[in-house]
C-alpha cells in the first residue's frame, strides 16, 4: 500500500517486463513542464524515472503521446470572446471542457517539443492528439468526441500488447483519461503513480481521477515495482 492524497493505493510488486507489455509515456512535452504555458507542477521530476522505465522497455514497445494543437484549437481560452484559461467551458457534443486552457503545444513550435531529457532515442512510435480544432484529445486512445481513435489501440494491438504502464502528464486529465480508456479497450492497466503529476483543477480532480480508477479496477504501481535486474 501506498498513501497518495490520502487515499492508499494496492501497488504491485516485482513487475517484469514481458514482450506483451508496452510503456505510455504521456505528453513529456515542454508546455507542461517547468516555464512552460501549462506547467504541471513538479512535472520535470519524473522525468529520470519515465527514463529508468524506458531502459527496462529496451526496445520492446514504449509509446509517447504528443498533444499537438493548431492554433485556432477550441480548448484555449483564447478562442473564446471574454474567456479565461480555467474557465469552465463545455461543448455540447462534449469534445471540448469541461474547462478552458491556456494556449499549449501548438504544432511545431518549442512548448510542443518533448524534453530533451526524455530519452527518445529508443522510441518508435509517437501518437499526435488534438490535432482538429473543433475537438480536444486527453486520451492517447480517442478524441474527446469518445469516437475518435488516435491509432495507439491498432498500433498495440499490430504489436499483440495486452498490459499497458501509464506514465506522465497529467495525472487528472490525459493520463487518467489514457487509463480508463485503456481498461475499456480490453489491456490489463497499470497507472504508475509516482511517474505522474497532477494539475488538480477544478481542485479535487486528483482525488475524484484516483477514486474512478480504483472503482473501474485499474491497477497501481510504483517506479520501484519494476524488476531492474
Ligand atoms: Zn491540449
Amino acid at each position: 500500500m501506498v498513501k497518495f492524497h490520502d487515499i492508499d493505493l494496492k501497488i504491485e510488486n516485482d513487475i517484469q517486463v514481458k514482450k506483451d507489455d508496452a510503456l505510455i509515456v504521456v505528453d513529456m512535452q515542454y508546455d507542461f513542464l517547468s516555464g512552460g504555458s501549462l506547467a504541471v507542477e513538479g512535472g520535470n521530476l519524473i522525468i529520470d524515472g519515465i527514463n529508468d522505465l524506458i531502459d527496462i522497455f529496451g526496445d520492446g514497445i514504449v509509446v509517447l503521446s504528443q498533444d499537438w494543437h493548431p492554433q485556432d484549437h477550441l480548448s484555449f481560452a483564447s478562442n473564446h470572446s471574454g474567456k479565461n484559461p480555467g474557465d469552465e467551458f463545455s461543448s455540447k457534443d462534449g469534445a471540448i471542457g469541461p474547462i478552458l486552457w491556456p494556449d499549449h503545444c501548438i504544432q511545431n513550435t518549442h512548448g510542443a517539443r518533448f524534453h530533451e531529457n526524455l530519452n527518445t532515442k529508443l522510441i518508435k512510435k509517437v501518437i499526435q492528439k488534438g490535432t482538429n480544432p473543433k475537438i480536444d484529445s486527453y486520451s492517447a486512445f480517442l478524441e474527446n468526441d469518445k469516437k475518435t481513435e488516435t491509432g495507439l489501440k491498432d498500433y498495440l494491438n499490430s504489436n499483440n500488447i495486452k498490459k499497458i504502464y501509464i506514465s506522465g502528464l497529467a495525472l487528472d486529465y490525459c493520463c487518467y483519461n489514457t487509463a480508463m480508456d485503456g481498461l475499456d479497450f480490453g489491456y490489463k492497466t497499470y497507472f504508475i503513480i509516482d511517474l505522474t503529476r497532477g494539475v488538480d483543477l477544478p481542485p479535487g480532480n486528483i482525488v475524484n481521477s484516483l477514486k474512478n480508477m480504483i472503482n473501474k479496477g485499474i491497477n497501481f504501481a510504483i517506479k520501484n515495482s519494476f524488476n531492474f535486474k
